[in-house]
């Protein structure tokens, strides 16, 4: 058998028929990253395409100084792929940058954009439109790309307020994670990259987003960042986030199903973000098996403990429902050199056992697909990272192990199914079949 990446990619779409092919190549595309040609950049905030913000992480596979041209006209934000010789339907997929990666994005003989593989073409390519609330700024100067970024095709507004992660080092940080390098590596290129965002610009970038959002495509909030283990602002975790969240909500009632990415938080500090106006909660447990826990998220293992985090999640679903704790793991970090599974048959079953453990109890987890930043610990040491059978694999269980216990997709995604889903750094959406209950539906009021 031929070993190209195409032939790698149509041989996992042949075995695994009840997978959308649309879910094979974005994994695919996910965990390798795409080269841009030139021609297929963004002229920043000043084009008709909307730039890739680095919402979070960098989701680069490379530094920025390794980018070329990417790194002066942004890439966009995300693709949306539909066509080519798989008949794809329409799929979002985040833009991770690789400038070595077989997979390439330009303009061909007709000027349109295209995805090809090894120099085959593979799908046609949409860019998402600026935003016309990416149009203006905030009193200060500050851009909302920058103050509350959307990503999913408009449909969640990213706050990530805290730009920085209080575990620290290589003993405290989760080896998967570059928050910390990416903030250093925008301020050391003179990008404007807030550590910690005011409580005033974030209302403000709202308003602007509540004003321009004319077609109210935008229907969610994550309010996120680093842990925080001591003070920011002389305020703790709980109180620091909670802030935020109390503002918006009180000036925004309902406008957005709000969402908490932090730790793991005593009741009490999680009922306070449901008083507030929040409604769902992302207490992210990353890896499944206990010795990987404690190896690839140090610093949780260390502040709180891995039966105590999971504890807690149990502990969330008493204060929000358990539909809406929705714990994520990181596709892929398991099967990581130097800790991770040998085979894709361990990582999968342990994977598995960590999912019926939560949905025998109700509670969804979901996942993102592992992105190896070269400036983090598993990154440098797996930049191919996981096996894309591995990650075929995942869906696979994940779909079968919702069913089992008779779950709905998760909640505040947006609809599920091939053609459909918007949820761009993982498949698992548009592997799901679709569901009849809207998201609105789904949230209570
Ligand atoms: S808790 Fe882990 S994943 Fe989250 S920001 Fe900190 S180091 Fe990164």
């Amino acid at each position: 058998m031929s070993d190209t990446r195409t032939a790698l990619v149509e041989g996992l779409m042949e075995r695994f028929p009840h997978i959308p092919p649309e879910a094979v190549l974005k994994e695919d595309l996910l965990r390798t990253g795409i080269a841009f040609d030139e021609s297929a950049l963004t002229d920043n905030l000043e084009g008709e395409i909307k730039p890739k913000s680095y919402f979070i992480f960098s989701f680069d596979q490379k530094p920025l100084t390794e980018l070329g041209e990417a790194a002066i006209r942004r890439p966009p934000e995300e693709i949306a792929l539909t066509g080519g010789p798989y008949e794809l339907r329409r799929t979002i997929v985040s833009v991770r940058v690789n400038p070595g990666s077989p997979y390439r994005i330009a303009r061909d003989e007709t000027g349109g954009l295209q995805l090809s593989l090894e120099g085959r073409a593979t799908a046609d390519v949409g860019l998402p439109p600026m935003p016309e609330y990416y149009r203006h700024e905030l009193a200060n100067g500050k851009t909302v790309m920058e103050t509350a970024p959307t990503i999913q095709w408009g449909y969640l507004i990213y706050l990530t307020v805290l730009r920085l992660c209080q575990y620290f080092g290589a003993k405290e940080e989760c080896q998967f994670c570059d928050i910390n390098h990416n903030w250093r590596q925008h301020k050391q290129e003179g990008r404007p990259y807030t550590g910690v965002k005011p409580v005033d610009d974030v209302l403000e970038a709202l308003a602007l987003i509540d004003r321009y959002d004319t077609a109210k495509a935008s229907k969610a909030y994550t309010l996120t960042g680093g842990s925080v283990t001591s003070t920011v602002d002389g305020l703790a975790e709980a109180d620091f986030y909670g802030r935020y969240a109390q503002a918006i909500e009180e000036q925004f009632p309902n406008r957005w199903i709000g969402k908490v990415v932090a730790q793991a938080l005593p009741k009490a500090d999680v009922q306070r973000y449901k008083d507030y106006g929040i409604t769902i909660y992302h207490p992210n447990y990353e890896v499944w098996d206990k010795r990987l826990f404690s190896l690839i998220s140090p610093g949780k293992e260390r502040y709180v403990g891995r039966e105590e985090w999971h504890r807690r999640i149990f502990d969330a679903a008493e204060v929000f429902g358990a539909r809406f704790v929705i714990p994520n793991f990181v596709a892929g970090v398991e099967m990581a050199r130097p800790y991770g599974f040998e085979t894709i048959d361990e990582a999968i079953a342990s994977t598995t056992e960590g999912l019926d453990y939560f949905m025998s109890r109700g509670i969804t987890p979901r996942f993102t697909t592992w992105c190896p930043e070269p400036a983090t610990p598993l990154g440098r040491d797996n930049p191919a990272g996981a096996p894309l059978e591995y990650h075929i694999r995942l869906l696979e269980t994940y779909r079968a192990t919702l069913e089992r216990h008779g779950l709905k997709p998760p909640p505040g995604y947006g609809v599920a199914g091939a053609g459909n889903a918007v949820f761009s750094v993982s498949s698992f959406m548009d592997t799901l079949a679709p569901d009849e209950v809207t998201v609105e539906e789904a949230v209570p009021a």
